[in-house]
């Protein structure tokens, strides 16, 4: 008998045993792909993936992307940097270096193949925005040399290296400014807000808000996020973006500190601390763009992606 083979795409995910990662490599698993996660574990875990690591179309490569790397995919998702500011500013020298090194060994990579690669871009490229709501257009307010800048400054070089890949070598790319999201496997000590007021309520501890809690952010649930991402990259070959995804729905802290509280039932308190320097004072994206070429926005409401992550959260680690 002669045995049938499936062609199935291989799609490379960077940073794939991490909060966003790992859900992409769930989607892409569903969805009939072929999935090489590469993770060097510096914010990831096994635990992200661990279910699935007996997948028959799931492979993980322990691996630094600021040193090259020779396999054959079909398609790259470039997530490999850290996320939050506790994280990327561990290793600011690394953070930058991921970013940029990494950038053009996944270039380098996707040149060599000819295939086309997506960039886990940030909202963060706008910086401290002096345009409200935020469009693609607006080249940002950035300072080069604070303590975010590693990041920020990392991942404008990382679009630049994009577009000039696309430009000097007809590369396909497929750029994302992603706007903060939140949802299951966040890291518990990450420091971003959204876990952090969830662990704190959940242990009856106070509610540390930074600042006047009047500062805004617009909070997507990681479902509808990978969603904006898979169909980026679907998206035909002229789309290379950049393209904010995220939820436009804003918030103060304040308000998230309230909701989160109301959620879990628990009687913390609010205690004020202060603002960490160079922290944007409001951040909303546009998104007529993706609603436009892509067809996407945003399903769930912060509520009911509040509840889905409070449950998580509210899980004993097993
Ligand atoms: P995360 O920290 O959970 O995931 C990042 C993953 O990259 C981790 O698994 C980490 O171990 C891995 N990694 C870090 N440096 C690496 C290196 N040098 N080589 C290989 N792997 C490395 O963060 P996340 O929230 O899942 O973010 C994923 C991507 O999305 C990042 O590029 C981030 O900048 C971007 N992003 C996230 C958000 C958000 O709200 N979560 C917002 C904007 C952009
Ligand atoms: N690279 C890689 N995997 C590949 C091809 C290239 O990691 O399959 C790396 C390569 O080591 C180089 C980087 O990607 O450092 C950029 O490659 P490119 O071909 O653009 O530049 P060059 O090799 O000419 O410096
Ligand atoms: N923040 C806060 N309390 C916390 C953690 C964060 O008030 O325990 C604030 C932080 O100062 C920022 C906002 O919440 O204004 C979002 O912070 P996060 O680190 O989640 O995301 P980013 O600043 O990268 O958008």
């Amino acid at each position: 008998m002669v045995r049938q083979y499936e062609i199935r795409k291989r799609s490379l995910v960077t940073g794939g045993a991490g909060f966003l990662g790992s859900h992409l490599c769930d989607r892409l698993l569903a969805d009939g792909h072929e999935v090489i996660c590469v993770d060097n574990f510096f914010t990831g875990s096994k635990a992200n993936i661990a279910h699935l690591l007996d997948h028959p179309h799931f492979e993980l490569i322990r691996h630094d992307v600021t040193f090259p790397l020779f396999i054959e995919v079909d398609e790259i998702y470039n997530l490999a940097c850290p996320a939050s500011p506790v994280h990327y500013q561990h290793d600011p020298v690394q953070t930058t270096k991921t970013s940029v090194h990494g950038a053009i060994n996944m270039l380098g990579l996707a040149k060599r193949l000819g295939v086309p690669i997506l960039q886990a871009s940030t909202s963060e490229v706008y910086g401290d925005p002096s345009v409200h709501p935020q469009t693609e257009e607006y080249w940002g307010n950035v300072n080069p040399i604070g303590i975010r800048s590693c990041y920020d400054e990392g991942k404008r070089c990382a679009e630049t290296l994009f577009f000039d890949y696309h430009r000097q070598h007809g590369l396909g790319i497929k750029v994302a400014r992603i706007f903060n999201t939140y949802g299951p496997r966040m890291h518990p000590a990450d420091g971003r807000v959204v876990s952090n007021f969830i662990v704190q309520a959940l242990a009856g501890k106070p509610i540390t808000i930074y600042g006047d809690g009047e500062q805004s952010r617009s909070f997507c649930y990681v479902d509808d996020l990978i969603d904006g991402l898979v169909r980026l990259m679907r998206s035909p070959d002229e789309v290379t973006g950049p393209i904010n995804i995220g939820n436009p729905n804003e918030f103060t802290m304040k308000e998230l500190a309230e909701k989160v509280l109301e959620k879990t039932g628990h009687k913390s308190t609010l205690t004020f601390e202060p603002l960490p320097s160079d922290d944007p004072r409001q951040r909303q994206p546009n998104i007529t763009k993706a609603r436009d070429i892509l067809g996407w926005e945003p399903k769930v409401e912060l509520s009911e992606g509040l509840d889905a992550t409070i449950a998580y959260f509210a899980k004993p680690a097993g």
